[in-house]
């Protein structure tokens, strides 16, 4: 199907991205596109106005930055995949972000789109919440800190405002214990679940496609916390979720899945 017709801007700074959104009701920033473009030919967005943040440079790169890494919004999945300070300093980002899709979308999509869009099948954004990572949004009344654990609220929905831009993604340095584990039948393919583990003083265990947000696995982590074994640690990984049913996997199946890949995670951090 063809997207409903809209107009086209094209923001040459965040500032202006901002103002422009202001000005135009129903308008939606899109950076790579390879959500939203699908979403919209499928009619489930209809934006009045696009505006395209995509060529904002000022917003694509990764860099230590007080003894975090402040990796820009726009920076494309490519990037991060190939980045230098991520591979030495917080690889899982690297890893994560190179089997994202085919080599096509890896090139357009962008880290922001990915944690902006809010759902709960993308793998950035759970790596993100393993890391603890905080993210800055910038509106027209300065930039704000939003939390990761405070950031998705629902199924495509964000503590993103309408007029906000997010400008930067700020994750800890210097992580050495890490594990990603994606299930999916194809490379190509979205995880039908997957799992982003992170030891860095306590173990933080994300899980990927078992909700309609990124979700702790709060089972799990706790198990561990209590001295639990890996092995009943991992038990745990499902506990209080209420996984989706599709045509990929059955609810028991990704129930399964999440306790198997969690005990798999649990074993690669040292
Ligand atoms: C064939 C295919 C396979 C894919 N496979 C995977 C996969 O395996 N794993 C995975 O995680 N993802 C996958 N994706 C999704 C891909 O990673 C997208 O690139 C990403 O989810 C969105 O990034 P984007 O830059 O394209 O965002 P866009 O599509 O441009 O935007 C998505 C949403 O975020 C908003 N937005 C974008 N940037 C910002 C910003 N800086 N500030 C505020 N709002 C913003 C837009 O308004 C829109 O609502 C796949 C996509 C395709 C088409």
């Amino acid at each position: 199907m063809y997207p409903a017709s809209f107009n086209y801007l094209r923001a040459s700074s965040v500032r202006e991205a901002i103002s422009m959104i202001g000005d135009n009701e129903d308008a939606k920033f899109i950076a790579g596109g390879h959500s939203l473009v699908p979403l919209m030919k499928l009619r489930l967005a209809t934006p009045s106005t696009l505006i395209d943040i995509g060529r904002l440079s000022e917003l694509s790169y990764v860099r230590e930055d007080g003894g975090q890494i402040a990796i820009g919004a726009l920076t494309r999945h490519r990037d991060l995949e190939i980045s230098p300070v991520l591979n030495a300093k917080a690889p899982i980002i690297a890893k994560v972000a190179g089997q994202v899709g085919d080599p096509s979308v890896r090139h357009k999509g962008t880290i922001g789109g990915s944690i902006a869009h809010g759902d709960g099948a993308s793998d950035l954004p759970a790596a993100a919440l393993a890391l603890d990572a905080v993210f800055v949004a910038e509106g027209p009344s300065g930039r704000r800190e939003i939390k990761s654990t405070d950031f998705h609220k629902g199924f495509l929905e964000t503590a993103l405002e309408p007029n906000e831009v997010l400008v930067e993604i700020r994750i800890p340095s210097n992580i050495k214990s890490w594990s990603f584990q994606k299930f999916n039948r194809r490379a190509q393919d979205w995880a039908i679940v997957g799992v982003a583990a992170v030891k860095n003083g306590s173990t933080r265990v994300a899980l990927i496609n078992m909700g309609s947000i990124p979700l702790r696995a709060a089972g799990t982590e706790s198990a561990i916390q209590s001295g639990a074994s890996l092995k009943e640690a991992a038990s745990q990984a499902d506990l209080g979720l209420d996984p989706p049913g599709d045509l990929n996997a059955t609810v028991e199946f990704r129930r399964h899945l999440a306790r198997v890949l969690v005990g798999r995670a649990l074993e690669e951090l040292d």
